[in-house]
């Protein structure tokens, strides 16, 4: 039988769902059972690939090439498995296939309805993932909170799922508590109401995850249980912590696992050595001391007066994984691309790093920026890291200053220019022709062949790779023997050759100059940090040593 686990959000978003859902996932993967993971996100969009960063966070790309929300990402690493779209749905997908059903006489003359007619596509996407997966359990999560207009079809989805399948499925609430400085007591009144408002969509929370930056003490345990209509045991506090790894782990000392199985009619079948894989890295968080800092030079930081690091957590996390197998903790330092730009940029700041990192982008805004850091990082030695955009205009800012073509740019950047050394690829041209932008990048995984003797063969330790993509320019063919003569090396190439996917200076040119086509973070997992990113830090945390 299969088994239903709804995650929805209470008070306010950003408290730890995506992490939640990944980590009950993670405990009854650990329990000995298949678990997949979805995310539902309320949005119209089809995908999340034509948000902005800064308004949704990163786009993490799957193996199939959908771009979805972050928490996709926070389930593949914590759950050890890749994703497929099946896994994740916006209000958009759900809505359009039930139109094109109807457009088809799917529907055999029935007036189709909101209801019953959405919540059904949406069990059906629901089951058509777990049974991809093979899953014994599928954990959901609900993007947005409850009491959003915007959610409740999807609560009305987990309503009905639940009439006809009571101990097959289990709602838990993630809800916030404040502790208000001008009150100085935990308060639980915001998630009284969450429950509460809950409840008017016919659901019953079987869980409570407390968030509040401290742990919940018995009174505010039992006040939450009396007015929610919930076992005090089943009120799991989960405070603030260091690391969101320590999640799963804070969860099952209040034996969260067992009580989810038992509420489902299920045994444990005895903790599998995933587990003691999971604690072992959680270990090794905390041991990590020797700190490497590193600039992470991008535009998708600013919103209002706050800094954002949710657009590039995929690549933050796998920057940590790499430093922590090392016994390193890795110190980031976000800097807007837009101060270095300008007559006279503060370049000199970027010595006090370690390594550089530049992650992917699109667009003209503070590319200058981008381009005076890349070329300080080349010049002065220091450890630097791009990611598709910052592979780009590591090949520019060559282009422009080793060969000497001055107005070397890429066709995003400028396309009047007589130097295109980065342009579109045959392949987008129509796509941008016809202004069919949504989904119609190179995007998911392509394969790659790998040159002997080159920093990025000795980091993988293979010939053929296989990687995430997610652009729609290219290193241009016709400047490939140019660039490769001034000395920067296409060292992965698509298996035709006629895609340039890692360009790099060789290690007596430069400690570590090295670019990917591709978005190596989207592969970085937690008990298996990516081949890249290690190799990168390696070079930072020798480089540290030879300056102290
Ligand atoms: N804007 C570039 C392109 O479309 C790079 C994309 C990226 O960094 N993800 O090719």
């Amino acid at each position: 039988m299969r088994k239903y686990i709804f995650v929805v959000g209470g008070v306010i978003s950003g408290v730890g769902k995506g992490i939640t859902t990944s980590s009950i996932g993670k405990i009854l993967q650990s329990h000995g059972y298949r678990v997949t993971a979805m995310k539902i996100d309320p949005y119209v969009n089809i995908d999340a690939g034509t948000m902005n960063p800064t308004e949704h966070g990163e786009v993490f790309v799957l193996n199939d090439g959908d771009e979805t929300d972050q928490d996709m990402g926070n389930y593949e690493r914590f759950l050890g498995i890749p994703l497929t779209r099946d896994n994740y749905m916006t209000t958009g997908r759900v809505y359009l296939s039930v139109i094109e059903k109807e457009r088809a006489l799917a529907y055999k003359g029935k007036c189709v309805q909101v209801v019953p007619h959405i919540p059904y596509e949406v069990i059906d996407r629901i089951n058509r993932a777990a049974d991809h997966a093979k899953a014994d359990i599928v954990v959901i999560e609900v993007g947005g909170t409850v009491g959003e207009y915007e959610n409740i079809l999807f609560l009305e989805t987990a309503r009905m799922l639940k009439i006809r399948n009571p101990d097959d499925v289990l709602f838990a609430i993630v809800s916030y508590l404040p502790t208000p400085s001008t009150v100085g007591e935990m308060k639980t009144k915001p998630t009284q109401h969450a429950v509460r408002a809950l409840n008017s969509t016919g659901i019953q929370p079987d869980f409570i995850i407390a968030r509040s930056n401290i742990a919940l003490d018995e009174k505010r345990k039992e006040k939450l249980a009396l007015f929610c209509n919930i076992l005090p045991e089943n009120v799991i506090s989960a405070p603030d912590v260091d690391s969101v790894y320590d999640v799963p782990g804070n969860f099952e000392k209040d034996k969260l696992g067992e009580k989810i199985l038992k509420r489902l009619k299920l045994k444990s079948r005895g903790k599998d050595k995933s587990w003691n894989e999971w604690e072992g890295f959680v270990r090794k968080v905390h041991r990590a001391k020797d700190t490497v800092r590193i600039a992470v030079v991008g535009k998708y930081f600013d919103t209002g007066d706050f800094m954002f690091a949710d657009s590039y957590i995929s690549v933050i996390e796998a920057i940590k994984y790499s430093a922590y197998a090392q016994g390193k903790r890795a110190e980031l330092v976000w800097l807007s691309a837009a101060q270095f730009e300008g007559v006279k940029p503060p370049l000199s700041e970027l010595a006090t790093f370690d390594g550089i990192l530049v992650p992917g982008g699109f667009g003209t805004r503070g590319i200058e920026g981008i381009l005076n850091v890349i070329r300080y990082a080349r010049e002065h030695k220091i450890p630097y890291f791009g990611i598709c955009y910052g592979m780009q205009l590591a090949v520019v800012e060559y282009a422009r200053n080793v060969l000497g073509l001055k107005d070397a740019t890429s066709r995003e950047i400028d396309p009047k220019s007589s130097n295109l050394v980065i342009d579109i690829m045959e392949s987008q041209k129509e796509v941008l022709k016809n202004g069919k932008y949504g989904g119609s990048m190179r995007l998911g995984t392509c394969p790659a062949v790998l040159k002997k003797g080159t920093i990025a063969r000795t980091a993988y330790g293979v010939d053929n790779i296989d990687e995430r993509h997610r652009h729609r320019f290219e290193v241009n063919p016709a400047y490939i023997e140019r660039i490769e003569k001034a000395g920067l090396v296409f060292s992965g190439t698509s298996p035709d050759g006629a895609l340039m996917e890692i360009a790099e200076l060789s290690k007596k040119d430069h400690p570590f100059f090295l670019g990917t086509q591709f978005h190596p973070e989207f592969k970085a997992n937690p008990l298996n940090p990516h081949p890249i990113f290690s190799a990168f830090i390696k070079v930072v945390g020798a480089q540290k040593k030879t300056q102290e």
